[in-house]
């Protein structure tokens, strides 16, 4: 595996598999690092996708709110290397943030209805430093397929619209959730967790399965679905809910509507002590599942 961190040499490297007499399609997988199971899942899809995979590790500042955990945010760089070798990772590019951002930058990228809703709303300014970024690395490494994970929902909705706005020629792939065998949704902030706020942590995932066990039960009334989750996430004590809600998966907008549509997004964010966690399941009409 070849480590880069400049944006040039990376554009080049990518740039003979593209032009060779023999092209190859590139797969790429932005992360922060810190990485567990749901990354290596990610990597082994484009690994299945693609001939060449380009992994990347960037702790993005421009993400990050001026009171958020950018400082702490876990940096475990020599072991995601070892892993992401082990994965067959052909690149890893490892900008530094000067590298990303020199100091003459000015551009940026907003997607201000969708990036505006869920993590947007409580983190203003967040998806516009994720669009920013994915930008970036969409255009240095100029991949056939990127991909992302299910468990950031939000993200997902903004970086499609993204990609369809600005006509970028990419196919963007969405793989599932890799949870822990309680249910908790692998992230990389679970490291902050205590023993008993990682217990609590488990009540988000819970939650979720108990609005898919209603909805494939009969329930279809947005309304009681939406109390039931609220409800649930409320028997924990530890846990401060930022936000639980029900939404259309493409735009994020909150449902209004009395009774489900075909797709719906549910949504929580919560506090765990200092520790902010998201999960999320989509409930389909006649196939809930989580
Ligand atoms: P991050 O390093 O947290 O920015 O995440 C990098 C990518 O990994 C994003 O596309 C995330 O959605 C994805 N990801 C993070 N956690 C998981 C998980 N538990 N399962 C699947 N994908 C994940």
């Amino acid at each position: 595996m070849q480590i880069i961190s400049s944006p040039l040499e990376m554009r080049a490297a990518c740039k003979n598999y593209q032009r060779g007499a023999v092209q190859q399609t590139i797969g790429l997988v932005p992360t922060m690092g810190a990485l567990h199971e749901g990354h290596l899942s990610l990597v082994r899809a484009s690994r299945q996708h693609c001939d060449r995979t380009v992994a990347s590790i960037f702790v993005n500042p421009l993400q990050f709110g001026p009171t958020e955990d950018l400082a702490r945010y876990p940096r475990t760089f020599q072991q995601d290397c070892l892993l992401l070798e082990q994965e067959g990772v052909d690149f890893l590019f490892a900008p530094s943030p000067e590298d990303m951002y020199p100091q003459t930058t000015e551009t940026v990228v907003d997607v201000p209805v969708t990036g505006g809703r869920l993590d947007g709303a409580s983190r203003p300014g967040h998806f516009r430093g994720v669009a920013t970024v994915v930008a970036k690395l969409f255009n240095i490494v100029q991949p056939d397929c990127a991909f992302f994970g299910e468990k950031d929902a939000a993200q997902v909705a903004v970086l499609r619209k993204m990609v369809r706005d600005l006509n970028f020629n990419l196919n963007l792939i969405v793989c599932p959730t890799v949870r822990e065998p309680s249910g908790l949704a692998m992230s990389s902030r679970n490291r902050y967790l205590s023993k008993q706020e990682r217990v609590e942590a488990e009540t988000l995932s819970r939650s979720l399965c108990l609005v898919a066990d209603v909805v494939r039960q009969g329930e279809h009334r947005t309304q009681v679905i939406r109390e039931v989750l609220r409800r649930e996430l409320a028997h924990s004590g530890l846990l401060k809910v930022d936000y639980a809600e029900l939404v259309d998966p493409r735009t994020l907008e909150t449902l209004e509507e009395n009774t489900l549509p075909a797709a719906t997004l549910v949504a929580v964010a919560a506090w765990i002590g200092t520790t902010r966690l998201i999960d999320n399941c989509t409930l389909r009409i006649n196939e809930a599942s989580i």
